[in-house]
């Protein structure tokens, strides 16, 4: 094995050399000692409140453009109406992420958080991502402090990982030129934490990126979660292919994504959670990537949008029953967890 102690990423980049089931051992290893058997998930609704986007990130299916011809914008009462029908089914979570949309007020985003948390006081709510902080940053010309502190006092509980794609300059130029860049996202996420809130981080993956450049994201990640403790879940998110305008034809293989999982985990050995996430990556995938170092597959979602505008397989998100049948019959434990991976619920 190399020398994982060499942070450098001519020498991490050769774990992907190795044999799937010797990283996945490794991984596993490391997964079976901070979490066993078990597989978390949790009761959660996404909601995204528009497809307007000011931005015109070449991997997005979800904007509304020449490929996805439909804009929409949900109104307070049909996002209040969604929370409401969610929470009588259970969802403890609700996930707000929308487009950069340009024709909201700076107060529309934080009006409805308190709504939400004035109605629903045991609701966890989890929003706004770096991007759309940056978003806001950009067109009222406020600081990312005031923002953030203006979720906080709204009743943000804590922020999703996306926006961040991939980190790398050159690659990240590419695909969402104009959005958030990489040093402001580490910057968003390192007050936010150091407000004494958490978040996650996500990696956009399977696109025009190599290797090299996943490894030098998750790098930088881990430095970050050494200074701030912040970050509760790392999710590799994989590329979805249809609608957009990247073009791509050669696409990772079952391999590629789980040696990407793997090493995920054995790289981030300061980080909690390893998400694989079932709406990009197909349920079934999902449960595999629990033998390879993951240990959440996310939760019931309900309705999703983003990643089922570029052919995913997650419109209607997934019962409960599902969820915890597919984790038990693969002989994992699923526990429901809450937002901050309180265990609430075994299902042995
Ligand atoms: S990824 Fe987000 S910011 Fe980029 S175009 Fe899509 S909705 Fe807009």
């Amino acid at each position: 094995m190399i020398d994982l102690a060499n942070l450098s990423v001519t020498n991490l980049v050769k774990l992907y050399d190795y044999d799937l089931f010797e990283l996945g051992s490794l991984a596993d290893d490391i997964r079976q000692e901070l979490h066993n058997k078990k597989v978390y998930f949790n009761m959660n609704r996404h909601i995204n409140p528009s497809n307007i986007c000011a931005d015109i990130c070449k991997f997005c299916a979800f904007s509304a453009h020449r490929k996805n011809p439909n804009p929409y914008e949900m109104t307070k009462d049909e996002i209040l109406s969604d929370v409401h029908s969610s929470y009588n089914r259970g969802a403890r979570e609700i996930h707000i992420v929308s487009a950069h949309n340009p024709n909201y007020t700076y107060e529309w985003y934080f009006d409805i958080f308190k709504t939400i948390k004035s109605k629903f006081r045991d609701i966890h709510i989890k929003a706004m991502t770096a991007a759309e902080v940056d978003f806001l940053h950009r067109k009222f010309n406020k600081s990312y402090e005031e923002i953030l502190g203006d979720m906080k006092d709204s009743g943000v509980d804590s922020m999703p990982g996306g926006g961040a794609e991939i980190f790398n300059k050159e690659v990240r130029n590419k695909i969402c030129k104009g959005k958030v860049n990489t040093v402001n996202w580490l910057k968003i996420h390192s007050i936010w934490h150091s407000m004494g809130f958490k978040s996650n981080a996500t990696m956009l993956f399977g696109h025009i990126e190599k290797r090299e450049h996943r490894i030098e994201h998750i790098l930088l990640i881990r430095e970050l979660q050494d200074k701030s403790g912040g970050f509760n879940a790392f999710i590799p998110l994989l590329y979805q292919r249809h609608n957009n305008f990247l073009n791509i034809t050669d696409f990772p293989s079952g391999i590629e994504i789980l040696k990407t999982i793997a090493i995920s985990r054995i790289l981030l050995p300061n980080l909690p959670n390893i998400k694989a996430y079932w709406a990009t990556l197909g349920i079934n995938l999902a449960i595999v990537a629990q033998e390879f170092g993951a240990n959440d597959i996310d939760g019931t979602i309900e309705k999703e949008n983003i990643q089922s505008a570029a052919g995913a397989n997650s419109k209607k998100g997934m019962s409960k029953d599902d969820l915890i049948s597919q984790i038990k019959d693969a002989g994992f434990i699923p526990v429901l967890r809450d937002s901050m991976y309180n265990e609430l619920e075994f299902f042995n």
